[in-house]
């Protein structure tokens, strides 16, 4: 279910965490349970639940945040890699601040495929 703003933890985080990169009213943070080598999270200060919301930002504010994503990878010293957004319940989203995966290195497999809410056999 979609959490209100004052009981969010992203909303917590993104005013009040251990930010690796934030500009322009974005932040990226260690995921806390990392799949992947590097494990990022870039999250818009302000809360929207979902991707499925995207159109709460103006396109210049949309075209910042992909910015940031790309720019949070390349200074955490990435050049190749993921980006990876769960997408409602379905989709494996557990919480309901919007936020892009940023992942690098080499992957915890199992993780990653319960990350992506995949079946496996
Ligand atoms: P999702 O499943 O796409 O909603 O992603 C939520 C992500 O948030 C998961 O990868 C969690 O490991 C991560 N996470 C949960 N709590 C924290 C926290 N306190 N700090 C950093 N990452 C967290
Ligand atoms: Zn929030």
């Amino acid at each position: 279910m979609p959490s209100p703003p004052e009981s969010c933890l992203f909303c917590r985080l993104a005013a009040d965490g251990d930010h690796v990169h934030a500009a322009n009213g974005f932040v990226a943070i260690r995921d806390i349970n990392p799949i992947a080598e590097t494990h990022l999270l870039v999250l818009p200060v302000r809360h929207v639940d979902t991707f499925r919301d995207i159109d709460a930002f103006p396109d210049d504010e949309a075209g910042k945040m992909l910015r940031f994503v790309a720019e949070t990878a390349a200074s955490a010293g990435l050049d190749d890699y993921k980006v990876l957004v769960n997408v409602g319940e379905g989709g494996g989203q557990t919480v309901f601040h919007l936020h892009w995966h940023v992942l690098g290195g080499r992957f915890d497999t199992g993780k990653l495929s319960r990350a992506l809410a995949l079946e496996t056999a």
